[in-house]
């Protein structure tokens, strides 16, 4: 399948357009000419060997990265430099990093107010009633009034999910939101993730769960020194990956 079309699973129209995507960090080139089409409701797993180019693809398409060649379009609205645009389209996209990122010296519910009583400019009654709800939705809701470091690392993250999901956004993406967790807490957050996923959020997903992959995703990308080599269906892709890089990434994850 050529890259930027969408897949047989992927009727609705796209989402998140990244168009012939150019990314340096001086010399280096991250991202070469990279091209992929979101669907609304779509679940992406972007996958590949460290250093080939996935952080810095989401990181883009909610502009922490600037990209330096080609178009990115978020819901319609193009990312260019200007600031309105960068707002209005990380108002709609939601980001859980490896590293939770949770302010320290805001609770919990604290957290999850902050940025739609800032952004959205809603009341603080009302952003603590959507907090303390998705609090509920990622079984947290007990945990509102502690303060991060109070938290296993599993519940840091699934605060980061329901923060993140307080911003009521269109898109979600995940820079491998399991990495950092000791094994006994992924599943919890990955259960999180399931769910999100059954109830039709779009998700973009960096992980290495290939197990989460198969279960949820509509497809799998495949990404080698800054390019998309390979996307292809969970199962397809798994069974047979078309390229010897994804053979040789697959026999050293998958067991
Ligand atoms: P991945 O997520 O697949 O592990 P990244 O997107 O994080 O890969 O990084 C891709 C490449 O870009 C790596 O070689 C990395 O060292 C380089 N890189 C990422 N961020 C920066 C940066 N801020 N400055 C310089 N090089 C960077």
């Amino acid at each position: 399948m050529p890259q930027g079309t969408m897949s047989d699973t992927a009727a609705a129209p796209a989402i998140v357009i990244v168009e012939n995507v150019m990314k340096r960090y001086g010399a280096f080139t991250a991202l070469n000419d990279v091209n992929l089409a979101v669907g609304k409701g779509e679940r992406i797993v972007v996958c590949g060997p460290s250093g080939s180019g996935k952080s810095t693809l989401i990181r883009c398409i909610n502009h922490i990265e600037k990209h330096d060649g080609g178009r990115i379009i978020v819901d319609g609205v193009e990312l260019s430099h200007r600031l309105a645009d960068i707002n209005s389209v990380r108002c709609e996209v939601g980001m859980v990093f490896q590293s939770f990122n949770l302010f320290p010296h805001l609770t919990v519910a604290e957290n999850c107010m902050l940025a739609p009583m800032k952004v959205r400019g809603i009341s603080q009654a009302e952003a603590r009633d959507r907090a303390l709800g998705l609090l509920r939705k990622v079984r947290i809701h007990d945990q509102a009034d502690k303060y991060p470091a109070q938290l296993s690392g599993g519940q840091q993250q699934r605060v980061a999910i329901a923060r993140a999901l307080c911003m009521q956004p269109k898109i979600m993406l995940f820079d491998e939101p399991t990495s950092a967790l000791d094994p006994e807490m992924v599943k919890e957050v990955l259960d999180t993730m399931v769910e999100l996923a059954r109830e039709g959020m779009t998700m973009v997903c960096v992980t290495h769960e290939m197990g989460f992959a198969r279960e949820v995703a509509d497809r799998v990308v495949f990404m080698d020194r800054g390019s998309i080599i390979e996307e292809a269906a969970p199962e397809t892709f798994f069974r047979t990956p078309r390229t010897e890089r994804a053979k040789g990434f697959l026999s050293q994850i998958i067991h």
